[in-house]
């Protein structure tokens, strides 16, 4: 299946906290957006890999994704190294996105960076044909994206972009509401963590109200491109 845009996110649930916004308002313009998460999240300190697993279901059908898949890497311990690019390369040509949104490239988490790098690497690799990898015993073919958008996540970073999603915020909250587990619910269990404490969502909120607040919207959420960005027509700007 060919995507118009390959999100992919090392923890279940970065996807969702950092752009599933963007992911809902190009989904509802006909786009087919799938996400690959690299890890089940298994470090985490709240729930289980199977438990995340189930989440990370129940926010596709929210989002209303075309795909979904995770690639097992190990949480906390994968490498940006030959083993794991063929991994992304592989995806990246199953899907031949014309677009990635990949994970911050420098970030609280370690993952988050590492995954980031990762990304990038793999995402120029896969446009070399001389690099064989094959898809369930096919020959693949080489592609690379045209455009790797990172996604904001913990710190602050200053966005290159920013999209405007006022009016999906509240189906992004949903998506992130999917993750029982991993944020704030008062009947979860007690062991509080960075991201469960009930002011962590407050900040995802005011986040992305003061992206909004520069395109004069009520939501948006902000990308970093390694690459300059251009548009065909200056009325596309807001
Ligand atoms: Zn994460």
């Amino acid at each position: 299946m060919k995507l118009d845009i390959l999100v992919i996110a090392v923890h279940p649930d970065d996807a969702e906290l950092s752009c599933s916004g963007t992911i809902l308002k190009h989904l509802q313009e006909g786009k087919k957006v799938g996400i690959v998460d690299l890890t089940r999240g298994e470090l985490g300190t709240r729930g289980s890999a199977e438990i995340r697993d189930e989440e990370a279901a129940n926010s596709a059908k929210i989002l209303g994704l075309s795909v979904r898949e995770n690639l097992r890497m190990r949480d906390g311990f994968f490498k940006n190294d030959e083993e794991h690019q063929l991994e992304i390369i592989r995806i990246i040509r199953k899907y031949t996105p014309e677009i990635i949104l990949s994970n911050a490239l420098e970030d609280r988490h370690p993952d988050h960076g590492k995954a980031g790098d990762l990304v990038n690497d793999a995402a120029f690799l896969s446009g070399l044909s001389k690099i064989k990898t094959t898809d369930e015993g096919d020959l693949q073919q080489a592609w690379r994206p045209r455009l790797i958008l990172q996604y904001i996540q913990d710190k602050y970073i200053k966005p290159d972009i920013l999209i405007d999603v006022s009016d999906f915020w509240d189906q992004k909250m949903e998506s992130i509401a999917a993750f029982k587990t991993q944020f704030f619910n008062p009947d979860g269990d007690s062991d509080e963590t960075y991201i469960s404490s009930p002011g962590f969502l407050k900040v995802i909120e005011a986040r992305s109200r003061d992206f909004g607040k520069y395109i004069n919207a009520t939501h948006a959420e902000g990308f970093t491109s390694r690459k300059l960005l251009g548009v065909d027509n200056l009325f596309n700007l807001k």
